[in-house]
């Protein structure tokens, strides 16, 4: 056969075998294993991929930056356990999710991020291509674990790989990288068919030791003045009847970390949060569930731990025992299992804390909680925070299911300790890195995942992080009011600019003063409110989560409200010079 003849045949048994393409390949994948939305921002070499993805049913939803793309997968994972999908183009795309991706991991989340690649031979001999970057290599520091699919053949068990490093044991974030080649590599439909993986039992339960069961419970039966500290391992879970049975069993007073708030309700006759110093520095065995002895809990010792106690740890990382101080009793394994293995424990009874200890944190409890009242009770002018979050707590108490994303220095701390949760993984964070710029993300990725309102309470300057996806919030007409406390600047707005020479300056941390952010919703087609008092908040709140729409909400506050650094004054290095 001549070489033009034998083509033609082969072109002739093509047209008649079905053919399939990476890029296909790719979504049939992940909606094989029940993946249903991706957050992303399109651009060479992912746009087509992105525009099949939504062709075939799946939801696309676009950002403006990947960062809050990556942060919006990240707790669409906290929140479902499943990981939530990034899709980006190369080098620097990839580089503005990596931020989200990093956040991901440091907070366990499960979490991919997908990114688009350039050509490998010229990328790998440095040969200047466009966006050129050895992404595999750089994800890794950052990432759970980083693959890269080369052949249109293994994106079935590439993806299997990466949604079971994801989620199962500690979730944390994956990258996966898909060069431009491979999208458009082809296979016949019957091969791709057979190469997709579904993931059976991603989340495999990790059955807790007996011995190491009853050995907590031994030592929790032992103690004086227990504590058990809840993390927001134990809220991603999804063990909440559980964990709450054992709280409740056992009498024993607990704490939860930031976003383990409404795990139980904090209104909960056990929460020790309102002496919160007391019960720390005074408890001689705490429990700790699925949170880290990190520096949000001062690594375990010093001050705030006071005297000598002893630490059970439920966790899912056989590593974490240990990392800071000595565990008396690990128990490792997945926090449900763990729970219920606890609670058949007690089963036949537990001697409940004696009322020296319960009755000592009741009484602080009351004295602390009194004092804050009468702080929120105040009504200065400007509003401060104080007055400010009475007004959102109050509208608050009546939507438990709303969704709270909360961001900023003092605006993060007083938000915290003054707005109650009532239910289980409704307020999403700064997290364990205190970063700011999760704000827009996070409330995007809430309230696609729960089809549920988001109010997100944002420090003037964490807003302006992810600022832009507004038009984001916007374009999808999502039920998500931004609360923007606005004091003039980062921490306060009221300090010097210390350049004598250049007067025209301000302050480090000054912004525009008397900035109008509720105008820059309403360039989106949203609805924006200036208020400054308490009375005006409580009234624009109400109507925003009314009307299920975008909405902004400028809070004018005290500019000289608020301290340097909220709660993490004591991180900042102090100066050593004598002389400036
Ligand atoms: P927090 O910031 O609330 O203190 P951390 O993020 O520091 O919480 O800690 C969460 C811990 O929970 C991590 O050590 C992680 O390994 C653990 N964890 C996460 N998911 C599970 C799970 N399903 N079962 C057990 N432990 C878990
Ligand atoms: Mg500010």
């Amino acid at each position: 056969m001549s070489a033009g003849l034998e083509q033609a045949a082969t072109a002739t048994a093509n047209d008649a075998v079905e053919m399939t393409d990476g890029f296909h390949l790719v979504i049939d994948a992940l909606k094989l294993n029940d993946i249903d939305t991706i957050f992303g921002l399109i651009g060479i070499p992912i746009t087509d991929l992105a525009r099949l993805a939504q062709s075939e049913g799946m939801r696309f939803i676009s950002f403006r930056h990947e960062q809050h793309a990556g942060n919006a997968a990240a707790i669409a994972g906290y929140m479902t356990q499943k990981p939530g999908i990034c899709l980006t183009v190369s080098a620097p795309g990839f580089l503005n999710g990596l931020t989200a991706l990093a956040n991901a991991t440091t907070n366990c989340f499960p979490m991919i991020l997908i990114s688009g690649s350039s050509e490998r031979e010229i990328v790998d001999l440095q040969q200047g291509d466009y966006e050129e970057m050895d992404q595999v290599n750089a994800a890794k520091p950052f990432a759970k674990a980083s693959y890269r699919i080369n052949k249109a053949e293994d994106i079935g068990i590439g993806i299997a790989r990466a949604i079971r490093s994801a989620v199962s044991g500690r979730p944390g974030g994956v990258y996966l990288d898909l060069p431009a080649k491979l999208l458009s590599q082809t296979l016949t439909a019957e091969q791709g068919k057979k190469s997709l993986v579904r993931v059976v039992d991603p989340v495999p339960r990790q059955i807790p030791a007996p011995d190491s069961v009853q050995r907590a419970l031994d030592l929790l039966k032992g103690a004086k003045r227990p504590l058990i500290l809840l993390g927001k391992g134990a809220a991603y879970a999804q063990a909440d009847a559980d964990i709450r049975a054992f709280v409740e069993k056992t009498g024993i007073p607990y704490l939860p970390m930031s976003m383990a708030k409404g795990l139980l309700p904090d209104t909960h006759a056990q929460s020790a949060s309102a002496c919160r110093s007391f019960v720390l520095a005074e408890a001689d065995v705490v429990m700790i569930i699925g949170a880290r002895l990190n520096w949000l809990l001062s690594h375990g010792k010093g001050k705030t731990w006071g005297g000598p106690k002893q630490f059970i740890q439920v966790d899912i990382s056989p590593t974490e025992a240990d990392s800071n101080v000595a565990i008396a009793a690990p128990v490792i394994g997945d926090i449900g299992s763990c729970m219920s293995a606890m609670l058949a424990g007690i089963a036949s009874g537990f001697a409940k804390p004696g009322a020296e200890w319960t009755g000592a944190i009741a009484e602080r409890r009351e004295k602390n909680m009194a004092k804050m009242a009468a702080t929120l009770e105040k009504n200065p002018s400007p509003m401060n925070y104080h007055s400010a979050l009475r007004a959102i707590r109050d509208v608050l108490k009546t939507r438990p299911d709303i969704n709270l994303v909360n961001e900023g220095a003092n605006a993060l701390d007083f938000t915290r300790s003054i707005v109650d949760q009532y239910q289980p993984r409704k307020r999403f964070d700064s997290g364990t890195w205190g970063i700011m710029g999760i704000g827009m993300g996070y409330s995007v990725g809430a309230a696609v995942v729960s089809g549920l309102p988001v109010v997100a309470i944002e420090g003037d300057s964490a807003f302006g992080f992810s600022g832009m996806e507004l038009e984001t919030v916007c374009r999808y007409q999502l039920p998500i009011t931004t609360i923007i406390f606005n004091n003039n600047g980062i921490y306060k707005g009221s300090d010097p600019n210390l350049n004598p020479k250049l007067k025209n300056d301000v302050a480090v941390s000054a912004f525009v003063k008397g900035a109008r952010y509720d105008k820059m919703i309403e360039a989106f087609g949203g609805v924006g409110y200036h208020v400054t008092t308490p009375a005006e908040l409580s009234k624009a709140l109400t109507e925003a989560i009314a009307a299920g729409k975008p909405a902004l909400i400028n809070a004018v506050i005290d500019e000289s409200a608020g301290t340097e650094s909220g709660r993490l004054t004591n991180l900042n290095p102090k100066k050593g010079a004598t002389k400036s």
